[in-house]
């Protein structure tokens, strides 16, 4: 076992979770005390409208290692795993959901294979998706071979549930992206790495925040971060239409020659919808990747800390 694997931070993304926050972080906590690991808890209020950063103040003062940051609005999951790496001092960091869909007691076979078996990075990987709608299934699956064939990877199943050595964490807060895409950049970094299959639980109270919307936002998110073979079908799709272009050509200077090219209207209606369409998706595609040169160009922060909650500066240090 490795004397520099002392500390592990548990970092914990909060949304609006008044309901059970406070049940579900001792739960956290209990788990995080059977590692055999001095650890610190870190949750990160991502600017919930409730009063979840009250609990998280008060549960500060009852759970010693528990240290808070709160944003002033909502910027995502992202941004609150984000802010929660920067926090962390752990030698090892675990990045698991507030509302006990990941079970944290996967936490001290995960932290066993980090300190025992050397792996970089350990996956806990959704064997069998817990019960959720069939349109988030299904989504899920579609999203997913679509997003490994985009970017080679093996994504299947993959969670932000994940413990991170040190060197990972660095590598991520090293990168200069602001639209950052957590599991599948460690995914991409090809750190060692072993996964973990769990069942995912019933959600504990509270509903989960992603509406078909906001996940359909994150799949054209998660590709055009990965991937710029969306750009390549436009060509692709160009290179189609000039084939077709050319036949059609030489039949309607054959029909002009040959005098049958009095009829046709449907043709001509059909042919300006179907380019029309084809020209505004190519657009709206080229779109989507200008806009996120803008965005990354701006250098805007990923979000923005309103409350940082009091706790000792001796959290986790020690015994
Ligand atoms: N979460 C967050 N910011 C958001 C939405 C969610 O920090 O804008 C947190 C939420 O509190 C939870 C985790 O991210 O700890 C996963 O959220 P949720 O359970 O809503 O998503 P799902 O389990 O459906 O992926
Ligand atoms: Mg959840």
């Amino acid at each position: 076992m490795s004397d520099e694997k002392k500390l592990l931070s548990i970092v914990i993304p909060v949304f609006r979770e008044e309901a059970h926050i406070r049940e579900s972080l001792k739960v956290i906590a209990s788990y995080a005390a059977k590692c055999g690991i001095d650890y610190e808890l870190v949750a990160v209020d991502d600017g919930s409208p409730d009063n979840t950063w009250k609990i998280l103040q008060e549960l500060a003062s009852e759970i010693k290692e528990l240290r808070c940051i709160g944003f002033v609005r909502n910027f995502g999951k992202e941004a609150a795993i984000r802010a929660g790496l920067e926090t962390a001092r752990g030698d090892g960091v675990i990045v698991i959901d507030s509302d006990l869909q990941h079970p944290p007691e996967l936490m001290p076979e995960m932290v066993r294979f980090w300190r025992e078996e050397g792996y970089s990075v350990v996956n806990a990987k959704k064997a069998e998706r817990g019960r959720e709608s069939i349109i988030n299934k299904l989504g899920a699956a579609v999203f997913y071979s679509f997003f490994n064939k985009l970017t080679g990877g093996h994504f299947k199943g993959s969670t932000d549930y994940k413990l991170l050595d040190r060197e990972v964490v660095e590598c991520y807060l090293s990168l200069k992206e602001h639209l950052m895409f957590f599991r599948g950049l460690i995914g991409w970094f090809g750190f060692k790495s072993k996964d973990i299959p769990f069942t995912v639980a019933k959600r504990t109270r509270g509903s989960s925040s992603w509406s078909v919307k906001s996940l359909f936002r994150l799949a054209i998110h998660a590709i055009t971060s990965f991937s710029t073979l969306p750009l390549q079908l436009v060509t692709f799709t160009g290179i189609l239409f000039s084939l077709a272009a050319l036949g059609l050509g030489i039949q309607t200077i054959y029909n002009y020659i040959t005098g049958k090219a009095e009829s046709g209207f449907t043709t001509v209606i059909l042919l300006i919808l179907i380019i029309g369409s084809v020209l505004m998706i190519s657009l709206g595609i080229i779109g989507k990747y200008i806009s996120k040169i803008y965005d990354e160009i701006k250098g805007r922060p990923m979000y923005i800390v309103a409350q940082k909650g009091d706790y000792r500066e001796d959290a986790g240090d020690g015994a």
